[in-house]
């Protein structure tokens, strides 16, 4: 049995597994892939202390580095549940079932889809969630980006210097992202700004090849439908956590809540980083995070080695 078991490596989970090993404590990371995490599918990463500008990729990779070189065991795998047998939690994978005295969920959180007739089809086909990813399939194209959060900004002008021309579609009337994103935004000769404005369908091409053709736009407030044609569409209007595989309190978007110690309401399990109720998302909390439930996880784990001096 473990001491320890972390599912997720991203930034949260890994510094949790930097820490615990330092601790002493026998931990194992759990993780999808051998590169994870949100922060991965990030361009360049502005606002994390010592690196002025660094991509998303190459943070992640230093962290693994660090993580490894500290002594952090980890194993790819799909974790199905985890659930308590008394003080045991038991984490079931698609690799048969693994054992901790405490575990940490940093399980992070995936883009959401607008849910409109279109966007499922046509996925790989021109509705992207990612500029990173898919922003060089659309060279000297036209774009659409829908949203006016931190994202939406971030990735409209990683296309601006891709496509020819990026519209942005916002339901509002005004920008939700840090003002020095709307600045640069705004100084974008090729960006345009559509407000008040819903997507309501993404249209595809017919034929064998089904490509995004155009996307039917309503302004809410004249109510007026009308047709943009379009290349690609790129679509960020927040994020869904992973959370489904535990069954804690969590808030009514699916994010568990945590107290200050990064405790679910099970106790011996924690939460930490993006899919937790955390009141931003950035990186720095989501390492931050992972500090802190580790150092929980091993002062839970003193006082059942020692019952009578807790509380
Ligand atoms: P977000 O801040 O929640 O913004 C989502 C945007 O999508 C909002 O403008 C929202 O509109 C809009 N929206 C939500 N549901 C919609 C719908 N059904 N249809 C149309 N529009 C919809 O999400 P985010 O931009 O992904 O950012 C998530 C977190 O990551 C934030 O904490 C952000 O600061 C952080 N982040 C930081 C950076 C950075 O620091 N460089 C980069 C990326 C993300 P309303 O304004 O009307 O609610």
């Amino acid at each position: 049995m473990y001491d320890l078991i972390i599912i997720g490596g991203g930034p949260a989970g890994l510094t949790a597994g930097i820490y615990a090993v330092r601790f002493g404590l026998d931990t194992l990371v759990l993780e999808r892939s051998e590169i994870s995490g949100q922060i991965t599918l990030t361009d360049i990463v502005e606002n994390y202390p010592g690196f002025p500008e660094i991509s998303g990729l190459e943070l992640m990779e230093k962290y693994k580095a660090h993580a490894l070189k500290a002594g952090v065991e980890t194993r790819i795998t799909e974790v199905l549940s985890v659930r308590s047998e008394g003080a045991k939690k038991v984490v079931s994978t698609d690799g048969g079932g693994l054992e901790a005295k405490a575990v940490i969920l940093a399980t992070g959180a995936n883009p959401k889809h607008l849910g409109v007739p279109g966007e499922e089809a046509l996925i790989g086909k021109g509705v992207s969630y990612c500029a990173t990813c898919d922003g060089p399939f659309f060279r000297n194209k036209t774009v659409v980006v829908v949203g006016g959060g931190d994202s939406a900004l971030t990735d409209a002008l990683i296309l601006s210097r891709i496509a020819k021309q990026v519209y942005l579609v916002h339901r509002r009337d005004r920008l939700k992202a840090a003002k020095v994103l709307q600045e640069r935004a705004f100084s974008a000769p090729n960006i345009e700004f559509i407000y008040n404005t819903a997507v309501r369908e993404i249209v595809g091409s017919t034929g064998e090849i089904r490509r995004v053709e155009k996307v039917i736009l309503e302004n809410l407030k004249s109510g007026e439908v009308r047709e943009l044609p379009t290349n690609g569409i790129f679509i960020y209007i927040g994020i869904r956590p992973n959370t489904e595989i535990v069954d804690v309190d969590k808030d009514e978007r699916g994010f568990i809540r945590t107290g200050r110690w990064m405790e679910s309401s099970e106790k011996g399990i924690y939460a930490i980083g993006d899919c937790r109720d955390t009141p931003i998302w950035q990186l720095v909390t989501a390492v931050s995070d992972g500090a802190v439930a580790a150092t929980a996880v091993n002062e839970y784990l003193e006082s059942l080695k020692y019952p009578e001096k807790s509380g």
